[in-house]
């Protein structure tokens, strides 16, 4: 079985580039022999993460994390490694025939799951085109301005009135109502707020009577719904309704459209957040595709989180009545902590974007393409509210601002707007300046120590023996360099041997022969370690500007040069060990002169 999995991964990266796989999902910048980015898996302001296109893996100098394609899947996606593996199958066009047929206990369970979900699509877009929803759904959506091709494409569906329709029917193709009840589908217990009639037992469709907007995960697949009363509907119930959370559906990650939006997104580097999953369609339809929008909650770090890997910019487009000015501020300050660009862009009042996707597609893409700084629209609103002519409205407008202020880290930038500020309220740039660096100073004291991982050139190597940095460079050799495992690994000294296998990566050496030692480590620690010391090998003095010929001869240089010098210290150490022995013996004999003679060898040879 190792074997199989062995061949497949790597047929698999054969297949693949990793600079295109990973560079689908952050933007890769050409730095030297490598590629460079911000790193997806932690907040960093300048690029430590890089990816070796040659060597068919990536490393993050900030995080440690590293590896090769498939670590960098399971990484972003949040997927274990069989997933990553069809995943990665299935984009490099390479077939798992084995694969389905292996029971795999929780991981059959989640495959499950999803299936389900799949179900449900494809279950509510019969009924919307084929079923009810063509009479009680589809004229609305039409009516709203949606095409028949953006509603396919969004995978639109129609949830029938009625109390298990959907059950019925899962249950009839082999799913438990346990499953069901799991991904939220139904709901098991006779919950009286929704008023089901006892009589029909435990379990009924939690979404009835509803248009059916599928939540999807980064790959397209549904995790869950935001599902709206249909027309006509019981309209005393909650307009929309959202899956809860479920083994798929984490809300607070979970961004309707991602999986259309992303490659927009990247394109440009910037995502465009909306408040309705139909201003998202709307906007799609009127050729603006890099937009997301959040079902059910507020904007959170998390959601952030996922969209800064694909640009800076982030411009909230939310309605600007009360409500969307708090939600938009709230929004905004977020954003600017995890220093991204945020800009608004505002509607007239009373206008919503899917209207005027129907109505004038060309006027929204003008008006999403004219976005304002937030923090200049926040500003001229906070002046526009007070008085500057009064002692007191100066300070209302200085108060409330700064609030916004010290959520931007950037000194340069946050200077900046002291000086708008200064010029909004009426007062003297160097005192405004002083109340908002106090104030900052206090955040930044409330907040603690920021939470980054220093920068780590050379983990633990500074404290370790030449020895050992020796070991380290040795296995960093041994791990890039397939020929020289081949050539030396047979001959190596027994000494040798014994003080490498030390290294806790010397065992993946051993075993990897031709194949990508990668592969076969599935500790993550014990990737990031050796992704590290390739990368810093491949960094370092020796190999800068070498042609990949002269690095693999420059590489049999140094390992030659390495294994002697092991050879000699080992060898070292056993003639010091020796030495130690005849020392005890001579101090038990009481032979003085024989102890002198031993010490001052002993002392000779550890200098040397
Ligand atoms: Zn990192």
């Amino acid at each position: 079985m190792a074997a199989f999995q062995e061949n497949t991964t790597e047929i698999i990266k054969s297949h693949l580039n990793i600079v295109d796989v990973v560079g689908s999902y952050i933007k890769l910048d050409k730095a030297g022999a490598h590629y460079k980015a911000n790193c997806p898996f932690h907040q960093e302001r300048s690029p430590s993460f890089m990816v070796n296109d040659e060597r068919n893996m990536w490393h993050c100098f900030g995080c440690g994390k590293g590896g090769d394609i498939f670590a960098f899947v399971m990484e972003i996606e949040g997927l274990q490694f069989r997933e990553a593996l069809v995943l990665l199958a299935e984009k490099a066009g390479v077939e798992l025939p084995q694969y389905r047929q292996e029971s795999q206990g929780s991981k059959d369970t989640k495959e499950r799951l999803v299936a389900i979900m799949e179900l449900a699509v494809r279950f509510y877009e019969h009924q919307l085109w084929e079923g009810a929803g063509k009479i009680k759904a589809l004229p609305y959506l039409r009516k709203r301005g949606l095409s028949d091709e953006t509603i396919r494409k969004f995978r639109l569906g129609y949830a029938p009135d009625g109390w298990r329709h959907f059950r019925e029917f899962a249950e009839s193709k082999g799913y438990t109502v346990n499953e069901l009840e799991t991904v939220g589908m139904i709901i098991a217990k006779a919950e009286t707020a929704d008023g089901a009639p006892a009589s029909l037992g435990k379990a009924y469709d939690r979404f009835r009577d509803r248009i059916m907007f599928p939540i999807t995960d980064i790959l397209g697949r549904p995790i869950g719904f935001s599902a709206r009363v249909a027309p006509g509907g019981d309209e005393s119930q909650a307009k929309y309704i959202n899956t809860p959370e479920s083994p798929l559906y984490h809300k607070s990650r979970a961004l309707y459209g991602l999986s259309w939006a992303k490659q927009a997104m990247k394109q440009v580097g910037c995502t465009v957040v909306v408040e309705g999953n139909v201003d998202v369609i709307a906007l799609s339809q009127a050729g603006i595709e890099n937009v997301v929008a959040v079902s059910g909650t507020a904007l959170t770090g998390e959601q952030l989180d996922i969209m800064r890997r694909y640009g800076k910019e982030v411009h909230l487009f939310f309605d600007m009545d009360g409500a969307g000015q708090k939600a938009a501020r709230k929004s905004t300050e977020l954003a600017l902590e995890k220093e991204l660009n945020v800009k608004l862009i505002a509607l007239s009042h009373g206008k919503d974007a899917a209207d005027m996707g129907a109505e004038n597609p060309e006027e929204l893409k003008r008006i999403v393409m004219a976005p304002v700084a937030a923090p200049q629209y926040f500003l001229e609103g906070i002046v526009a509210a007070h008085s500057r002519e009064t002692g007191e409205g100066k300070r209302a407008i200085v108060d409330d601002f700064t609030q916004l202020l010290i959520t931007i880290k950037n000194p340069l930038e946050r200077s900046f707007w002291i000086k708008e500020l200064a010029r909004g309220a009426g007062l003297e740039e160097r005192l405004v300046t002083g109340v908002v660096n106090q104030a900052f100073l206090e955040k930044t004291r409330r907040d603690g120590p920021e939470m980054t991982v220093p920068f780590q050139t050379t983990p633990k190597s500074s404290f370790a023996s030449r020895k050992e940095r020796i070991a380290e460079e040795v296995m960093a050799l041994f791990l890039t360099q397939p020929v020289l495992r081949k050539e030396f690994l047979g001959s190596l000294d027994p000494e040798v041997k014994t003080f490498l296998a030390k290294q806790p990566l010397f065992f993946f050496v051993l075993q990897a022969g031709e194949h990508d030692p990668l592969s076969l480590i599935e500790d993550k620690e014990l990737k990031g370690l050796a992704t590290g010391l390739a990368f810093r090998l491949l960094d370092g003095p020796e190999f800068a500007d070498l042609s990949e010929g002269e690095i693999a001869e420059k590489s049999r240089a140094l390992l030659q040069e390495y294994l002697a010098i092991l050879l000699e210290e080992v060898g070292k150490n056993e003639k010091l060990r020796t030495i130690e022995g005849a020392l005890a013996e001579a101090r038990k004999n009481n032979n003085k002169e024989e102890e002198l003679r031993l010490l001052q060898e002993f002392v000779e040879l550890s200098r040397s």
